[in-house]
Parts: C-alpha cells; structure tokens; sequence
C-alpha cells in the first residue's frame, strides 16, 4: 500500500505529492487531467518571483519537479469512489483498485459556466473567471460582471478601480451580495447595477465586443458595448464522488482544520476542493504542502 495517495494532479496535488515523497515514504498521484486548470490558464503574473509565465509551462515544470521523486504517477485515470477499512481504499473509473495508508484529496474546483452563446468561443479572449489573475489585463476597458451574489460585488468593486467602467448583471430583482458590499459597490460612480436581467449572447469577432442581456420584466433585448466579461455565479468543487464519506460545506467544498485534515481521520485535503477562502495557484501549493505534512504527522503518530 502507498504511505500518501494524492488524488488530484493541480498545484495543489503536485505540492502535496512533493513534500510527502521529500519524506521517504510511499507516494502515489492520480490525476485525470495533470496540472488541473492550470492547463487552461494563458498567462499568469501572480506566482509570487515567477514575473511571467503560462499555464502549460507552469504545468511542464510542476510535472518534471513531481519525477525527481520516486512518485507512481497515475495520469488520465479518474476517482470514484472512496473506502475506508483497515486502509482506505481508492476505486478508480478503470476498475482498479488503490490502498493507502492516508490520502490528500485535491481534485480541485471549476468555474459555474453561464452556458450562453459566446462563452465557450471567447474564453480567454474577453471572457474571464478570475478578477485577481485577469482584471489587471482589462486596465481602461469597459468590463460586464455576471453574477450579483458575493463573489460577483467583490469582483465588480475590484475591478471598477482598474477598468474604465463596470456593468453589473444579475437575474434575480435584487443582489444577493452582503449589504456592504453593496453599499461599497453603490458608493462607486463607474459602476452600472442592473437587475433581474438575463444574460443571453457574449458578442464578438476576434474578442468580445459586448454583451446582449433581456429586461425580464419587458422582455426587450438590450447590447452594451464592452471588452471583457467576467462570470461570478459560483464555484463547483469536484467532490460529488465523496458524498457522504466526508463532511463538506453548503457548496460541497471538503471542511478541513488548520493541518489539512477532513473529518475523517487519515482523509486529508488541499486546495480549490476545501473550504480555504481564497482559490489561486501559489494558495493551492502551499495547502497541499500543509496537507502532506499534516497526513506525514498522522503516520507518524498512527
Ligand atoms: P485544480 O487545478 O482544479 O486541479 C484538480 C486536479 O484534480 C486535476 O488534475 C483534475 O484532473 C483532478 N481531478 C478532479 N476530479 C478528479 C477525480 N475524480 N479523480 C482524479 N482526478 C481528479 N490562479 C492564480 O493564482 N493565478 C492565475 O493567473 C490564475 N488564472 C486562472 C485562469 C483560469 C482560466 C482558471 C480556470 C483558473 C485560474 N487560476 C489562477 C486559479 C488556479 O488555477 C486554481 O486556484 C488552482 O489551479 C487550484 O489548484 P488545485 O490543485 O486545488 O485544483
């Protein structure tokens, strides 16, 4: 049986993986997809003493650190199942079967899609997921946010003091965001709140040029001339396979203590998966690092 079996292969699970083979002790990762959404990332200017780099050369170099160890890569095989019985016991999509001592779940997080016409076509051309990583690239530009929750306000405020301006679009009549916040993204002047619309086309031609949305109330379609759209309606872990083995959050997000550890002894987890506040690469690597020596502390104790 492995000592630490990683399942996720992002930052979170490459970091995890790394610091527990630095150990001496049996290391195992699967992935079904190795380097996680860093693979979809284009350019990244936020990995602290890396000015510049993009998401597959991140993901080249996260991948010949992992085979400096003696680590058993499992690439393109994906979890589905779970057990715990003298050993926990990790069932794979091909049938197989995996024995682990401690395991470090870090199978990550994606993005809600608002699934309109454009979207999917402009991806990274205009349309974006994450005001930290990629407001800074809209600088002057006429940006949309979709999603009025908190996440949504939070993006708009952040966003309004780098762009030019800022709509905001929610569905329902009213934002669901904290009254702060609100209150903050009211105290604005270049930002535009419109409620109970719905988002129905992300226009462009090379990049996005605008955004079609409907007045739900009259119905009437309208355009606003734009550069970027920014979609905040959520964040989905990749933790339904887990139902029931182990405590997650309203959102499915895996609860976790100050060591990495689930409410599960011997189950750990690290990154976009748990309920860390913060979703972002260099946060993701270092609580896979925590987590791997919260599971080494468990063994050594167990
Ligand atoms: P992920 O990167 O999501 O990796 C999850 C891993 O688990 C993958 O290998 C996946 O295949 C695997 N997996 C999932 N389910 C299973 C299963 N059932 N069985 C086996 N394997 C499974 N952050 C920044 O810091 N800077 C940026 O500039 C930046 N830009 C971004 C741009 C885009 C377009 C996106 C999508 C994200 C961006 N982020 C950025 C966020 C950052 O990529 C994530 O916070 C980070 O990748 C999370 O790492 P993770 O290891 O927790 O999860």
């Amino acid at each position: 049986p492995y000592d630490v079996l990683v399942v996720g292969g992002g930052p979170a699970g490459a970091s995890a993986a790394i610091y527990a083979a630095r150990k001496g002790i049996r290391t195992g990762i699967v992935a079904e997809r190795f380097g996680g959404q860093v693979l979809d990332t284009m350019s990244i200017e936020n990995f602290i003493s890396v000015k510049h780099t993009e998401g597959p050369k991140l993901v080249a170099s996260l991948e010949e650190h992992v085979k400096e160890y003696g680590i058993d890569i499992m690439n393109l095989q994906r979890a589905k199942g779970l057990e715990k019985k003298d050993l926990f016991e990790l069932e794979l999509e091909n049938g197989a079967i995996l024995k682990s001592k401690t395991v470090i779940i870090s199978t990550g997080a994606r993005w809600r899609n608002v699934g309109v016409p454009g979207e999917q076509e402009f991806k990274n051309k205009g349309v974006a997921y994450c005001p930290h990583c990629d407001g800074p690239l809209f600088e002057g530009r006429d940006v949309a946010v979709i999603g009025g929750g908190n996440s949504g306000i939070e993006a708009a405020i952040d966003l309004a003091g780098i762009v030019n301006h800022v709509t905001v679009l929610e569905f329902n009549p009213e934002l669901k965001a904290d009254a702060v916040l609100q209150d903050r993204l009211h105290s604005l002047p270049n930002v535009t709140v419109l409620t109970n619309v719905q988002t129905k086309e992300i226009t462009g031609t090379d990049t996005v040029n605008g955004i079609t949305y409907m007045d739900r109330e009259t119905e009437e379609e309208k355009h606003v001339e734009l550069q970027g759209v920014f979609v905040q309606i959520g964040l989905v872990p990749n933790t339904d396979w887990l139902e029931g083995m182990v405590e997650r959050n309203r959102i499915g997000e895996i609860v976790t203590d100050k060591h990495g550890a689930t409410t599960l002894p011997g189950l750990f987890a690290a990154g976009d998966c748990t309920d860390n506040p913060y979703n972002q690469i260099i946060i993701s690597m270092g609580s896979g690092a925590n987590a791997a020596l919260g599971a080494f502390d468990y063994l050594i104790r167990n």
